[in-house]
C-alpha cells in the first residue's frame, strides 16, 4: 500500500472522529443546559402554584373567620331583647376624658379587649346599649382569635355609633377611637357608599394607627336589623405577608410579591415603601404559565377576587446563570470525557502507526518482508480457491557493493530509493512490491502466469537500465528471477525457485531475467 494514501485516509478518519466527538459533546452540553433551564422553570412554576394555593387557603380561612363574626354579631343583635343577659362589662364603661369613654381590660374584668368611643359612657349606654351589649359578648372569641393566630395584629368591630371594640387590649393612653378613624382605608372601602353589595374587602397596605407597622385589613360590613351598623375587621401584619412569600420551597430565581388591583405592592420579602407601584404585564392574564416581557419572566395568579394577586418575577439572565451553574458539573464530566476521547484517539493513532511502520520499509516506503507476508495471505488463498495463477519475481541490484564503495553509502541509499520508486510506477494496482533485503526487491503478482511475470520483470529491468540514476547519473542494472506458482504450492517454495533463477541470471552475466 502507498504510504501517502495510507496517511491521508488516516487523517480523514481522524478528522471525522474528532468532528463526531466534538459535535456530540456540544449537543450533550446543550441538552444538559436545556434540561436544567426547563426544570428550573418548572420548579419555579410549581413553587409558585403551591405558594399561591397556600396563601389562598389561608386568606380564605381568615376571611371566613371575619364573615362568621359578621353573621354571629348580626344574629346575636337580632336575638337581643329586654330579657337578654347583660354583659358585666356594660356596667364598667366609664368616661376617660371629656370626649371619650372606655371599657379597658383590668384585673377585675380580665376581658383582654378594649372598647373606646367618642362621647360619654352614660350617653353611649342610653343610645347604643343594645349594640354594645351584643358586641361585648364576643370578647372571648375576639380575644382567642387574636391570641391563637400571632400573624393577626388586631381583631375589631368599628361601629357607625362612634366606638371601637378591639382585641388584644390597647392602652387608652396610647390610642383612643376618634373621628379620623372613619377616614381609614378599611372604613372607606367597606362602607355601603363604596361597597353597596356589602362584600368582604381587603384594604390597601397602610401604616397602623396604633403603631404596629404595615398591614392590610380584611373587613366585612355588619348589618344590624338590615341597617349598616359597623364593620368587623382583622388586621394582618406585613411580617406575616412576608412569611407567606419566603418558604422552604422558595425558588432561587427571582422573588414573589403581593400586589393589589392597582398593582401597588402589598407584600415583599425585602423592605419597600408604601405606594410602590409595580409594572406587572397584565393582572387579568390568568394563563397559569410564564409571561415573558422586558427580559423578565412573570408568573401571575389572583389570590382574592379583584383584591390581591401573587406575582413571581425573575430576570432572564438569572435563569440563564442558574442553568449554567447547574450544568457545570455535567459539563465538566463531558469535558473530561472529551479529553479522554482525544487521548484515546491519539493512542489509537500511535498504535496504528507503530503497526504500519512495522510493516513498511522506511527507506523506500515499500512493504518490508513482514509486511509482504501479511499482505499476500489473502490474495494467495483467493488465487488458490479460484485456481488462478500467480507469480513471484525477485530482483537484485548488480554490483551494488561497487556503488557503495565508489560513491558512498548515502548515494547507495538513493539508488535503492530510486529503484523502489520505478518499481512502484511500473507495477499494477493489484501487484505487491516489497524490499526483500539490502538491495533485493520482490514482486508478488496475482492473476499472472510466468510469461506475464517475465514481461513485467523485463519492463522493470529495462526502465532501470535506461535511467540515469541519482545526481551522479549512474547506470544501474538489475538481475531477476521469476517463477509461477504450481497448484497449491506454498509461497516460500515459489520464492525458492525464483531465487534460483536470480542466481542463474547473475551467473549468466547480470542485467537479465531468468525463468
Ligand atoms: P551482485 O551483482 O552479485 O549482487 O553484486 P553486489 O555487489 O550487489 O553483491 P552483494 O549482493 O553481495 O552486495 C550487496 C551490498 O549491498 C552489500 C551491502 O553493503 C550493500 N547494502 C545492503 N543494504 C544496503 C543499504 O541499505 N544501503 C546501502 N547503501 N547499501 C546496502
Ligand atoms: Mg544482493
Ligand atoms: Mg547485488
Amino acid at each position: 500500500m502507498d504510504i501517502m494514501k495510507f496517511n491521508m485516509t488516516n487523517q480523514v478518519n481522524k478528522l471525522l472522529k474528532v468532528i463526531i466527538i466534538v459535535v456530540s459533546t456540544v449537543i450533550l452540553a446543550a441538552l444538559t443546559y436545556n434540561y436544567f433551564h426547563n426544570s428550573l422553570q418548572n420548579e419555579a412554576r410549581l413553587d409558585f402554584n403551591n405558594r399561591a394555593r397556600l396563601i389562598k387557603t389561608y386568606l380564605n380561612l381568615l376571611g371566613s373567620h371575619v364573615n362568621s363574626f359578621k353573621r354571629d354579631i348580626e344574629y346575636s343583635y337580632h336575638l337581643e331583647s329586654n330579657n337578654s343577659a347583660i354583659h358585666p362589662g356594660l356596667q364598667q364603661l366609664k368616661n376617660f376624658d371629656k370626649n371619650h369613654y372606655i371599657l379597658s381590660n383590668d384585673s377585675e374584668n380580665n376581658l383582654q379587649v378594649t372598647l373606646s368611643g367618642i362621647g360619654t359612657a352614660d350617653k353611649a349606654l342610653q343610645l347604643h346599649g343594645k349594640e354594645i351589649n351584643t358586641i361585648l359578648k364576643f370578647s372571648s372569641r375576639f380575644n382567642s382569635i387574636a391570641a391563637s393566630l400571632p400573624e393577626i395584629t388586631w381583631v375589631y368591630y368599628t361601629s357607625i355609633n362612634k366606638f371601637l371594640f378591639v382585641a388584644p387590649t390597647i392602652n387608652p393612653d396610647e390610642y383612643l377611637f376618634d373621628e379620623p378613624d372613619y377616614q381609614r382605608n378599611f372604613w372607606q372601602e367597606a362602607q355601603p357608599e363604596n361597597n353597596p353589595e356589602h362584600k368582604q374587602i381587603i384594604t390597601k397596605l397602610y401604616n397602623d394607627a396604633a403603631g404596629q407597622g404595615l398591614m392590610v385589613t380584611i373587613s366585612s360590613p355588619v348589618l344590624l336589623d338590615n341597617r349598616f351598623m359597623g364593620i368587623v375587621s382583622l388586621d394582618l401584619g406585613l411580617d406575616f405577608l412576608r412569611s407567606l412569600l419566603i418558604s422552604d420551597l422558595n425558588s432561587p430565581l427571582g422573588e414573589s410579591i403581593l400586589v393589589d388591583e392597582s398593582s401597588f405592592l402589598v407584600g415583599k420579602v425585602e423592605d419597600f415603601t408604601i405606594g410602590t407601584q409595580i409594572e406587572v404585564p397584565d393582572l387579568a392574564d390568568n394563563t397559569q404559565g410564564f409571561i415573558h416581557a422586558d427580559d423578565k419572566h412573570w408568573l401571575i395568579t389572583e389570590l382574592v377576587d379583584g383584591e390581591l394577586w401573587l406575582v413571581h418575577v425573575f430576570e432572564n439572565n438569572k435563569i440563564i446563570m442558574a442553568s449554567v451553574i447547574k450544568s457545570i458539573p455535567v459539563w465538566t464530566i463531558l469535558f473530561i470525557t472529551l479529553a479522554l476521547a482525544f487521548v484515546l484517539i491519539k493512542l489509537q493513532e500511535a498504535h496504528k502507526q507503530v503497526v504500519e511502520l512495522s510493516r513498511i520499509d522506511p527507506l523506500t516506503g515499500l512493504l518490508n518482508r513482514r509486511g509482504l507476508y501479511e499482505s499476500i495471505k489473502q490474495p494467495v488463498s483467493f488465487s488458490k480457491r479460484h485456481h488462478n495463477s500467480w507469480s513471484v519475481v525477485i530482483m537484485d541490484i548488480d554490483y551494488f557493493k561497487k556503488v557503495n564503495d565508489t560513491y558512498g553509502h548515502n548515494i547507495g541509499d538513493e539508488v535503492i530509493q530510486e529503484v523502489g520508486r520505478l518499481m512502484n510506477d511500473i507495477i499494477r494496482n493489484s501487484d505487491i512490491a516489497a524490499r526483500w533485503g539490502g538491495e533485493e526487491f520482490l514482486l508478488f503478482l496475482p492473476d499472472t502466469n510466468a510469461q506475464m511475470a517475465c514481461h513485467i520483470a523485463d519492463k522493470l529491468l529495462e526502465a532501470v537500465s535506461t535511467q540515469q540514476i541519482t545526481n551522479n547519473k549512474l547506470n544501474i542494472t538489475l538481475s531477476s528471477g521469476c517463477a509461477e506458482a504450481k497448484a497449491d504450492e506454498p509461497f516460500d517454495e515459489v520464492l525458492k525457485r525464483a531465487d534460483i533463477k536470480l542466481y542463474e541470471a547473475k551467473e549468466k552475466g547480470r542485467n537479465q531475467n531468468q525463468r
